[in-house]
């Protein structure tokens, strides 16, 4: 079986790891955390960098540390990951979806305006799967409406919008270092300010509000969000190699892209807009559904042929947790519902070899063409 994802862990991982060992420094205390945090904070222009234990937990930390709470709503797309709306949810704000835009699979950002109100708190912009949301009319809406910007550039380790580093546009921004982001850490995330004030409140606030006079007195509820040191070696070897996993992705998107160009009945990624050229941090695939398959149909005949695949994103207003509580009764969003009926991904990990794509591409022309 082809597997859908699989890392490269082959520069200075097994080095940095064994200085943890032989130092003892595995805690959150360790060197490498502060390291790991100026090298990516650097890299993606941010004053601040705050590593924490995973993606999900960055924006627990951004919306809280964002004071969003009760009667606040924050508008988001609803195709995405479910970690993009606990937290909103859990601190009893409204979380207000918007469509995606069937091209670049990003949210559609001119329905953004349509769902302000006077509650909007903020806009949270997820890049997905390789193309960055078109951030410079989400700007100017934040600019005029006065609303706060997260992003969640968990997918877009090395991209760019315009030139300038995805991961830079939010008041907030955050990364997932999970084994299938082009930086892992095995499990890990990172949040990325500017503001002084904030990067105290996001590094409180991952390390159980302690107070540095009076360790154990607590004027706020936190968590313990915090880092290993041995998370943060990985993460230091693998942001040496950034450059070069960008380049295997666009390498291994371009490789698809040509063998699957023909392929009369499915969408496939964008090469690019006039903001970005994608990055493929996965490569997707949308079935037609003048095809009679749906994603599931074509996923399981994928699977015979030794080939593992991902579903796409299940939308936010067609989540059954969420719809429980009373979320989305009247929600529609017809391009998230065909994305998540018609679309998967294909294998598309750092150490996919050659071979490996040739033999994916062959079997979905057997299975689709
Ligand atoms: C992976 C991912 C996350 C969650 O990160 P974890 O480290 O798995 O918690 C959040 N948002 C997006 C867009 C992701 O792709």
């Amino acid at each position: 079986m082809i597997p859908v994802n699989q890392p490269l862990l082959d520069g200075n991982e097994k080095k940095y790891l064994l200085e943890c060992i032989d130092t003892g420094w595995i805690s959150s205390e360790g060197p490498f955390v502060k390291q790991f945090e100026d090298g990516f904070a650097a890299r993606v222009r941010r004053r601040h960098g705050v590593a924490v234990c995973n993606g999900t937990a960055a924006l627990d930390a951004a919306i809280e540390a964002l004071g969003i709470g009760p009667g606040d709503e924050v508008i988001l797309p609803t195709f995405t990951i479910i970690s993009c709306i606990i937290q909103i949810v859990r601190a009893g704000a409204t979380p207000v979806l918007v469509d995606s835009d069937p091209a670049t699979w990003n949210m559609d950002t001119d329905q953004i305006e349509a769902k302000i109100s006077s509650r909007t708190k903020a806009i949270m912009v997820v890049h997905t799967y390789g193309l960055p949301v078109d951030m410079d009319p989400v700007l100017d809406i934040a600019r005029r409406y006065g609303l706060r910007v997260i992003e969640d550039a968990a997918e877009m380790h090395g991209q760019t919008y315009k030139g300038r580093p995805c991961g830079s546009f939010g008041d907030v921004s955050t990364f997932s270092f999970y084994p299938n982001k082009h930086v892992t850490t095995g499990e890990g995330g990172m949040v990325l300010v500017d503001d002084d004030s904030l990067a105290d409140d996001c590094r409180s606030l991952r390390n159980l509000c302690f107070q540095p006079h009076k360790r154990f007195v607590h004027e706020r509820l936190g968590w313990n969000l915090r880092m290993t040191n041995m998370q943060a070696a990985l993460g230091l070897a693998q942001l040496e190699r950034l450059d070069e996993f960008v380049a295997r992705k666009r390498h291994i998107g371009a490789r698809y892209s040509a063998g699957l160009a023909d392929l009369p009945s499915a969408r496939l990624p964008l090469a690019g807009t006039h903001y970005a050229d994608n990055i493929y941090w996965v490569f997707g695939l949308v079935i037609d559904e003048e095809k009679g398959m749906d994603a599931e149909d074509v996923m399981k005949r994928l699977a015979s042929e030794g080939v593992g695949t991902r579903p796409f994103f299940c939308p936010m207003h067609q989540q059954p947790v969420l719809r429980r509580m009373g979320l989305f009764e009247n929600d529609r969003h017809p391009v998230a519902e065909l994305m998540y009926r018609q679309g998967f991904y294909l294998p598309s990990g750092m150490a996919l070899s050659d071979g490996d794509i040739d033999r994916t591409i062959e079997a979905v022309w057997k299975v689709l063409g």
